[in-house]
C-alpha cells in the first residue's frame, strides 16, 4: 500500500507536465474539448432531475382526483421537451468530443515523438553506446503513443467527476449520508485498479530489453541488409525459433497480469453493488412512509445507479491514467536525462570560435583515452603535431585506435588524459558547432542515405543544397560524375532500395558520393576514414593523382591500408595498439626500417 501511494505521488508530479504537454499540442482544441465535456458531464443528472419532476408532476395531478380540473398541459410538456433538448446537446456534445479528442490525441502523439527525437539529436554520442540508453529510448518512443490516450482520459475523467458531483447533489438534498456510504463501498474497486497499473508498469518496463531482441530479430529477418546472409546460412529457423520463443514469453506475462486481479476484482464490484442496495432499501423505505415523494424515489433509483456505475468508470479510467501516467513517466526520464547522464559524456564547451586559416595546426599532448565503461587503454600517451595544410597518414593495424583518434579530434568524446590543441587552444575551448562545421569527415561506416544523389552529396553542407554549381563540382572531385550520368533522372534520382524507383550503387558508387559530400564542405580539416576502401585500384588512382589539388589548403588527414597512396602523404603516424610508435614522411620511415618499413614491403610484395 505504502509503495503505491509513493507511485501515485511519483505520477501525480507529472499531471501538470501532462496537462502542459496537451494545451501546448493545441489551446483551441483543448478548451473547445473541455467546454462540451461539461455540458456532457451534466446531461445525465439533468435527465435524472427532470425525471423526477415530471413523475411528481404527474403524481401531483393524480392525486388531485377531480377529473373536471383543467390539466395544465405546460407544466407537464416543458421538462419533458427539456428532457428531449438535453438528450440531444449531450449526444452531440459527445460525439463531438470524440471526434475532436481523435486528433488532439494525434497530434499529441505526434507532437511528443518530435520532443523525443529532438532531445535524441541533442545527446552525445556516449550515449548511443550505452545498451541502459536504447532500453530507455525504447520505452519512452514505445510508450508514445499513450501520449494520444491521455488528453481523452484527462476530458474523461473530468467529465466524469463533474456529472457525479452533479448527481450527489441531487441525493445529498434527500440524505448526506448515502454520499460517504456509496464512496466507501466503491473505494477498493479504485485501489485494485491502481495496483493492476502498477503490475503492468513493472513487467513492461523490465521487458525493454528483451523487446529490443525482438526489434533486432524482425530485423535481422525482414531487412534487404541481412536478408542474404541469413539465408545462405539457414538462419531464419533459429531466429524465428528465438522469435517465437519471447513473443509466447510476452503473452503468458501478459495473461498472467490479465486474470491475476480479477478475484479481487469481483469481491470489490460485489461489495459496490451491496451498497447501491442499501441505498435502494432506504429510498423504498422513505417513499412507503411517504417522507418522499415519489419523484424522489425515481431519483435515488436513478442517480445511485448511475452513481455507481460513474464511480465505476471514473476509477477504470483514473485506472488508465494511472497506468499510463506510469510510462509517461519514462517518457519524462528520457526527456529530462541530463547531457552529462552518461559516463563518458562531453562534460564543457567553450565559445572559442576556430580562427581561419589556421595558424598553428593540430597537436595531440600525451593523449590516453579507455572507452566509457571498459578498463582498457585504446589510445595510450600519443603526441604529435599537425602542421596547417599538411596532409597526414595514419596506418596501423585492426583495432590499433586510429578511427578513435578521429573520434577524439572531431570531440565525440574526450580525451581520458592529456589534450588535443587546435591553434594551441584545447579542443574543449571550442564552440562544438563551430568546430565541427569546421571538419568535413567520411567514416568507414559512413550512411547512404536512401534519398536523391543531390543529397546525397548536398548534405555535406547543407546550406548549399540548392546550389547545383557547388554540388555538381562536389561531385567532380569525389569521382561522382560518371556515376550520376548513368541514373535515370541524374542528381534527382532517388538512390537506395528502401523508396520506390530507387537505384541501388555498388559499396564502390557510393563511397564516391560520400567523398563528394566530404568534398561538398567548406571546411579547413579533411578527414577521411578508409575512404577508398571499396574503390577499385584505377579509380582510387585517379582520386589520389589529384589528392594535392583537391585538398589545397585543408588540413588533410586520411586512414588507409593502401601503402600506395600513404606513401604520398607528407607525414605518417604509425599507430600500434594504442601506441604512435613511428612518425615521419615515407622516405624517411622507410629508413628507420621499422614497423613502417616491414608492412609496406609486405604489401608490395603481394602486388608484385
Ligand atoms: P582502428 O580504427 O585502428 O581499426 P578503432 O579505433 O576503431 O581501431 O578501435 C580501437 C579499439 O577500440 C578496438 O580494440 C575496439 O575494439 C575498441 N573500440 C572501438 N570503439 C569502441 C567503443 N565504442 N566502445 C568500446 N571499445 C571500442
Amino acid at each position: 500500500m505504502r509503495e503505491q501511494w509513493q507511485t501515485l505521488r511519483r505520477v501525480l508530479q507529472y499531471y501538470p507536465r501532462v496537462f502542459a504537454l496537451i494545451w501546448q499540442t493545441n489551446p483551441g482544441s483543448t478548451l473547445v474539448i473541455f467546454g462540451l465535456t461539461v455540458v456532457n458531464a451534466l446531461a445525465r443528472p439533468a435527465q435524472i432531475w427532470l425525471v423526477k419532476v415530471i413523475i411528481d408532476r404527474v403524481n401531483l395531478l393524480l392525486a388531485a382526483a377531480d377529473p373536471n380540473t383543467a390539466v395544465d398541459w405546460p407544466q407537464l410538456i416543458t421538462p419533458a421537451a427539456l428532457f428531449a433538448l438535453v438528450l440531444i446537446l449531450g449526444d452531440v456534445s459527445q460525439s463531438l468530443v470524440l471526434a475532436l479528442r481523435t486528433t488532439l490525441g494525434e497530434q499529441a502523439d505526434y507532437h511528443v515523438r518530435g520532443l523525443l527525437l529532438a532531445k535524441a539529436s541533442t545527446l552525445d554520442i556516449a550515449f548511443f553506446e550505452t545498451p541502459a540508453f536504447y532500453d530507455q529510448l525504447e520505452n519512452a518512443q514505445s510508450d508514445s503513443w499513450r501520449m494520444r490516450n491521455l488528453p481523452w482520459i484527462l476530458v474523461d475523467t473530468s467529465g466524469q467527476m463533474l456529472s457525479l458531483l452533479a448527481t450527489f447533489g441531487l441525493l445529498a438534498r434527500l440524505n448526506p449520508l448515502i454520499i460517504p456510504l456509496l464512496l466507501l463501498t466503491s473505494l477498493p474497486q479504485l485501489v485494485t485498479q491502481a495496483q493492476r497499473a502498477n503490475a503492468m508498469f513493472k513487467v513492461w518496463t523490465e521487458r525493454a530489453p528483451t523487446q529490443r531482441m525482438v526489434y533486432y530479430l524482425v530485423n535481422l529477418l525482414s531487412q534487404r541488409e541481412s536478408v542474404k546472409e541469413v539465408r545462405l546460412f539457414g538462419l531464419q529457423a533459429p531466429f524465428l525459433q528465438r522469435y517465437f520463443k519471447y513473443s509466447h514469453q510476452f503473452i503468458q506475462e501478459n495473461k498472467a497480469l490479465a486474470f491475476r486481479y480479477e478475484r479481487v476484482n469481483l469481491l470489490t464490484v460485489l461489495l459496490s453493488v451491496f451498497g447501491i442496495g442499501i441505498v435502494w432499501a432506504y429510498g423504498i423505505f422513505q417513499a412507503a412512509l411517504a417522507r418522499i415523494t415519489l419523484g424522489d424515489l425515481a431519483l435515488i433509483f436513478q442517480a445511485a445507479q448511475q452513481i455507481r456505475s460513474g464511480l465505476g468508470s471514473l476509477f477504470h479510467t483514473m485506472g488508465v491514467f494511472y497506468e499510463h501516467s506510469l510510462f509517461v513517466s519514462n517518457l519524462y526520464h528520457f526527456l529530462d536525462l541530463a547531457p552529462d547522464a552518461v559516463d563518458g559524456a562531453l562534460q564543457t564547451q567553450g565559445v572559442q570560435k576556430v580562427s581561419s586559416p589556421l595558424v598553428q595546426g593540430i597537436e595531440f599532448r600525451n593523449v590516453s583515452f579507455r572507452y566509457p565503461g571498459t578498463e582498457r587503454a585504446v589510445l595510450n600517451n600519443v603526441s604529435f603535431t599537425i602542421q596547417p595544410r599538411a596532409t597526414v597518414a595514419v596506418v596501423g593495424e585492426n583495432g590499433a585506435g586510429k578511427t578513435t583518434l578521429i573520434k577524439l579530434l572531431t570531440r565525440f568524446y574526450d580525451p581520458t588524459a592529456g589534450e588535443i590543441l587546435l591553434d594551441g587552444r584545447d579542443l574543449r575551448d571550442y564552440d562544438l558547432a563551430d568546430l565541427r562545421r569546421q571538419i568535413g569527415v567520411i567514416f568507414q561506416d559512413f550512411v547512404r542515405y536512401d534519398l536523391t544523389a543531390k543529397e546525397n552529396i548536398g548534405f555535406g553542407q547543407v546550406e548549399y543544397l540548392a546550389e547545383m554549381d557547388r554540388i555538381v563540382a562536389a561531385a567532380g572531385k569525389g569521382g561522382a560524375v560518371p556515376v550520376i550520368e548513368k541514373l535515370a533522372e541524374k542528381y534527382e534520382t532517388t538512390l537506395g532500395r528502401t523508396f520506390e524507383n530507387g537505384a541501388d550503387l555498388s559499396g564502390g558508387e557510393w563511397q564516391k558520393l560520400a567523398l563528394s559530400r566530404a568534398f561538398m564542405r567548406d571546411a579547413q580539416i579533411l578527414i577521411l576514414d578508409e575512404p577508398t576502401a571499396a574503390l577499385d585500384a584505377l579509380a582510387e588512382y585517379e582520386v589520389y593523382n589529384r589528392f594535392a589539388e583537391l585538398t589545397t589548403g585543408k588540413t588533410t588527414i586520411f586512414i588507409s591500408h593502401r601503402f600506395s597512396t600513404v606513401r604520398m602523404a607528407q607525414q605518417i603516424l604509425v599507430l600500434d595498439d594504442g601506441q604512435l610508435i613511428e612518425e615521419g614522411s615515407h622516405v624517411e620511415l622507410m629508413a628507420q626500417n621499422g614497423q613502417y618499413a616491414r608492412m609496406f614491403s609486405a604489401q608490395a610484395e603481394r602486388y608484385q
